[in-house]
């Protein structure tokens, strides 16, 4: 899952992707509105946390911006324009969910799993594939009924593929997914934890689909 930050407040910004990134979602950030337009316009993210009072282009401006091009991408407003009217105002243009600053930082990560939850239609926290269950509130990984250490960067990728699980990544899609902007990606490092993740799960976990790239493979139901 990709994030996009828009938030013009530097502190707040910096904590957050820390926040973030701990919580195992590839974030970026921009720090007004017509950067966030421009970053959303590849279709490259999966949610969108919102500030409203930004430079350039105020926060519903985007969210307008975003619904009149036919971009559905879940959009959490976080504001501290607590009227009820700037509520009423942001989830009638398109935002999905409101969060008024100050925030509580579980309460926030709880709102984005349930947008996760809804956008994948899953009824529960998890992701789940036969006998592997990713636990998206924990993180952890279980493969036919025992825990599976993973690295961060592994419970990425295969958070990645379970989310889309008959969709072939190119390895671009997936570096992307892992890395930030600006981040340095050793060529081979998808392959490496390709491997990682094969050898801790199953050699059938990942499907290597030639001159394309992977995505999930059948594993034991
Ligand atoms: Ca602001």
């Amino acid at each position: 899952m990709r994030i996009l930050l828009v938030e013009d407040d530097a502190l707040l910004a910096s904590g957050l992707l820390l926040a973030l990134q701990r919580a195992h979602y590839a974030t970026e950030h921009v720090a007004d509105g017509e950067a966030a337009v421009r970053a959303l316009a590849d279709n490259s993210f999966d949610l969108v946390i919102l500030d409203l009072g930004l430079p350039l282009l105020d926060g519903t401006g985007v969210i307008d911006a975003l619904r009149k091009r036919g971009n559905a991408i879940p959009v959490l407003v976080l504001s501290a324009r607590d009227a009820t009217r700037d509520r009423i105002h942001a989830l009638d243009l398109g935002a999905d969910d409101y969060l008024v600053k100050p925030f509580d930082l579980d309460e926030l990560l709880a709102r984005i799993r349930v947008l996760e939850r809804r956008r994948s239609g899953l009824p529960v926290n998890q992701l789940q594939q036969g006998e592997l269950v990713l636990d998206l509130g924990s993180m952890s990984v279980w493969w036919q009924g025992r825990q599976v250490e993973l690295q961060h960067r592994e419970i990425m990728l295969l958070r990645r593929l379970l989310e889309n699980p008959h969709k072939v990544f190119s390895r671009g899609q997936l570096e992307e997914s892992l890395y930030g902007w600006g981040e340095g990606v050793a060529s081979n490092a998808i392959d490496v934890y390709v491997h990682h993740l094969r050898k801790k799960i199953s050699p059938d976990v990942i499907k290597t689909i030639r001159g394309l790239g992977y995505r999930f493979g059948k594993v034991a139901v």
